[in-house]
């Protein structure tokens, strides 16, 4: 089969009619109105590629230039999809932008006429979608899989626009839109099948990796306090723990309020909310950099520190205990004060385990629950010979 315009062009109303499907299938699972916008695209491309197959078979139904030009109104879906996906609000001067094509159409016609307007055109193809690429910088945080390809795929089409843009200027280059021909419209052609492949592919590989990532951060984060859960914590705490040395240790602080209950039965079931999340405030508040935190569950947290003497850990546990401890008294009235129990557990040695270090953590707490609460107790370090 030889890649006539024809063919090219029965190519691309087909693939542009499954994208906009494709796209609308993956819409009712994800629920992104990106992809709405996006389907709508393609959609118009479909109809605007049938048009032109029509007109190319005969059936003039409409001028080739209205066909052509409903290509500007997909690549501005393309961008108002991108706009959506960065949560961008586009300057009203774009909606503007396909007047200035409507104004082409009212020039007076001449032989430079269908250069011109080709080239116009491509400009504003061009401007569109390499404007929807760099919508796609990562801001401040990484781009996803996805959202990376599209900006690739967004500014290659871009380009290559730019570049028709220009060519259809040359006064060598033969153009002849009407009947499809010309070196320009044939590569054209086969770039827009590709480009459709390419951009429908990493449209949808844009919202997935988003949702991805969000079912990510659900199934790693505490409900309600928004720190690391347990499951967050045991994936996480391996590369800490590996990083102990006699030279730059580790500890990890196992907390557990006291007195909890008497929040809950007296105040109620939210107070006792409240309090969890003011000491996973705290907690945030003094955590430094590198370092893990986790709501293990009911009133039990965990810090996991990097690069800190023995001194240092306790210096952090006492800051939080007295912080939380004055918070607690002022918040909620209690027969017994509400506290901090800390337990501590340092590790000099790369191999220790988290379940190792939560049982010793957990041995002192317990020491401290014994002696009286509203305290910290260490467990130093054991010689390799004990573990
Ligand atoms: P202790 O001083 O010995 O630590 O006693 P405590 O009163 O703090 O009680 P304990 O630590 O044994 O139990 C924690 C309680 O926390 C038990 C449970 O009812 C309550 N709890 C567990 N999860 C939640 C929660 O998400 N919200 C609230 N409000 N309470 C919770
Ligand atoms: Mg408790």
């Amino acid at each position: 089969m030889a890649l006539d315009p024809f063919t090219l062009l029965v190519l691309t109303t087909a693939m542009a009619a499954a994208s906009a499907l494709y796209l609308v299938a993956e819409w009712s699972s994800v629920r992104e109105r990106s992809l709405l916008l996006w389907s709508a695209g393609f959609g118009i491309i479909a109809v605007g590629s049938t048009l032109a197959l029509l007109r190319s078979s005969g059936h003039v139904l409409i001028g080739i230039w209205f066909s052509n030009g409903m290509l500007i109104g997909a690549h501005w879906l393309f961008l108002a999809g991108v706009a959506k996906f960065t949560r961008t609000r586009l300057p009203r001067a774009w909606w503007l932008l396909p007047v200035v094509w409507l104004a082409m159409l009212w020039l007076p016609g001449g032989p430079w006429w269908s250069r011109a307007m080709l080239s116009v055109q491509s400009l504003l193809i061009a401007v569109i979608t390499l404007r929807a690429g760099l919508l796609l910088r990562p801001h401040g945080g990484a781009l996803n899989v996805g959202a990376a390809q599209l900006r690739v795929v967004l500014l290659a089409h871009g380009l290559f626009y730019l570049a028709k843009a220009a060519s259809a200027l040359v006064p060598e280059a033969f153009i002849n839109l009407a009947s499809f021909g010309g070196a320009v419209i044939l590569v054209s052609l086969v770039e827009g099948v590709m480009a459709i492949m390419l951009l429908a592919m990493s449209m949808t590989g844009t919202e997935r990796h988003r949702r991805e990532e969000r079912i990510a951060q659900i199934a790693a984060r505490d409900p309600l306090t928004g720190l690391d859960n347990r499951r967050a914590l045991y994936l996480r705490a391996p590369t800490l723990l590996a990083q102990a040395s006699p030279g730059s240790p580790g500890a990890l602080l196992l907390i557990d309020i006291d007195h909890f209950k008497q929040v809950n039965d007296l105040h109620g079931h939210h107070a006792g909310d409240v309090l969890l999340v003011t000491l996973s405030d705290l907690i945030r508040g003094v955590l430094p950099p590198g370092a893990l935190a986790a709501r293990l569950g009911g009133d039990e947290f965990v810090i996991l520190l990097r690069g800190v003497t023995d001194a240092a850990a306790q210096a952090l546990g006492q800051d939080l205990r007295e912080a939380f401890s004055q918070q607690a008294r002022e918040m909620f009235a209690t027969p017994e004060p509400v506290s901090l129990s800390i337990g501590a557990a340092l590790f000099d040695r790369p191999d220790t385990e988290l379940s190792q270090g939560l049982k010793r953590a957990d041995e002192a707490l317990y020491a401290s629950k014994r002696k009286g609460r509203d305290r910290m107790e260490v467990e130093k370090v054991r010689p390799a010979t004990a573990e």
